[in-house]
């Protein structure tokens, strides 16, 4: 459905090699690597390992398990936990200095969660690579799905832009790498190998101008009389009432439990995930595909927004295309460096009728609605399974 086509002045893109109808989903990926946000308050809602989400006040759910040592990570159960067990025995040390120094804010702090990850799944791999060599059988425990499919160059290739970071942004990076160096020395030697100083700011690099925001939309229960509008002060009333007087009869109570909870949709960034093809999508402020997050697994797939013709290139949009031109323009070049072309660029009225057509009613929810299904892909939750089996 797709095909890759190399610029000289643009690097890699895609292009459709065939025409494309709304809707259709054009990639589905999983991370190379992924990382749930630092000290985020929905860290512990979802798993660290599979990424599905517990929802709080689901009823029959066990609490999630909780690394007592470095306090930052969370799974579903034993048996998620096990297959982390060789991954985070190593990079433990590394989250537990993480979490008491000061020196870095979270959102640094996160992208560090993510560079550590990606040191010691190359060393595991590295491990696995010459234990398979020697004719070894593993001496690691559990199943690492995720070592065997890791590799470090497929993200070594990726564009990471360096020699146009400010030499100020260049300084902070350079402090972090002496930081994680000094930490993952400490628990091993050798988890190093391979890495110095310099290759982890490189890699920094490629972590800021690739890696996708893993939001999803998550159902939120809310009880009815939590809501301020003068209808449900009334309801409230009447609900509290109803509850007192007919506690007494199960059948009616569960009745009105039922009425008390509301459940709403809230779009919520929880981590980080680095993708390998999904990488090689160009930014339109006018984009022809739009992104969908997926739990568990943290999945991302792309999605056409219109109808595209054979040869298009394929753009989604890296910021948020309701901000006003100059605004958009500076993030762009600020972000990703780069002076955006789009249509929506360089004229402003055509940027007002792609917004007129395309950008969701709901206020400020910024996502992207198809015309066609007339879902949005950040506040009413796009299925995409479902899309899948009706065609
Ligand atoms: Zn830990
Ligand atoms: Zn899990
Ligand atoms: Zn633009
Ligand atoms: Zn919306």
């Amino acid at each position: 459905m797709i095909t890759i086509n190399q610029y000289k002045d643009r690097g890699r893109c895609f292009v459709a090699s065939v025409p494309i109808k709304a809707g259709t989903v054009i990639v589905r990926e999983l991370p190379i690597i992924q990382t749930v946000n630092y000290m985020d308050p929905l860290q512990n809602a979802f798993c660290h390992q599979c990424l599905t989400y517990h929802h709080q006040h689901q009823q029959h759910s066990s609490p999630l398990l909780h690394c007592s040592k470095c306090k930052l990570v969370w799974y579903c159960n034993r048996d998620c936990a096990s297959k982390d067990a060789d991954q985070h025995e190593l990079e433990c040390p590394s989250y537990s200095r993480l979490h008491s120094t000061n020196l870095f804010d979270n959102d640094c702090k996160t992208m560090m969660k993510m560079l550590i990850k990606i040191i010691v799944y190359n060393h595991l791999k590295q491990q696995q690579q010459q234990q398979q060599q020697q004719g070894v059988e593993s001496t690691t425990t559990t199943t690492t799905t995720s070592i065997d499919s890791f590799n470090i160059k497929t993200i070594l290739e990726l564009e990471g832009n360096r020699s146009q970071f400010p030499t100020q942004r260049l300084l902070g990076l350079s402090k972090i790498a002496k930081f994680i160096e000094k930490g993952l020395i400490s628990t091993k030697k050798e988890l190093m190998n391979g890495f110095d100083q310099q290759k982890l700011i490189n890699i920094m690099c490629i972590l800021e101008c690739n890696t996708h925001e893993l939001a999803f939309t998550i159902p939120t229960i809310k009880e009815k009389y939590s809501s301020s509008s003068s209808l449900s002060t009334q309801l409230e009333s009447m609900s509290i009432q109803e509850t007192t007087t007919t506690t007494t009869t199960t059948s009616t109570v569960k009745q009105v439990q039922k009425e008390e909870i509301k459940i709403t949709y809230n779009y919520k960034s929880i981590g980080s995930g680095l993708y390998d093809q999904c990488s090689y999508f160009n930014h339109s402020c006018q984009p022809n595909i739009f992104k969908v997050n997926q739990t568990p697994g943290g999945e991302l797939v792309m999605v056409a927004l219109r109808d595209i013709e054979q040869g298009e290139e394929l753009f989604y949009n890296y910021i948020q295309i309701s901000m006003s031109g100059e605004a958009r323009i500076k993030k762009l070049k600020e972000s990703y460096f780069f002076n955006c072309q789009c249509p929506g660029c360089k004229n402003a009225p055509s940027h007002k009728q792609f917004l007129d057509k395309y950008l969701c009613k709901v206020k400020q929810c910024n996502g992207v609605i198809t015309p066609l299904s007339n879902l949005c892909n950040i506040c009413k939750p796009y299925l995409i399974d479902n899309d899948n089996k009706e065609s």
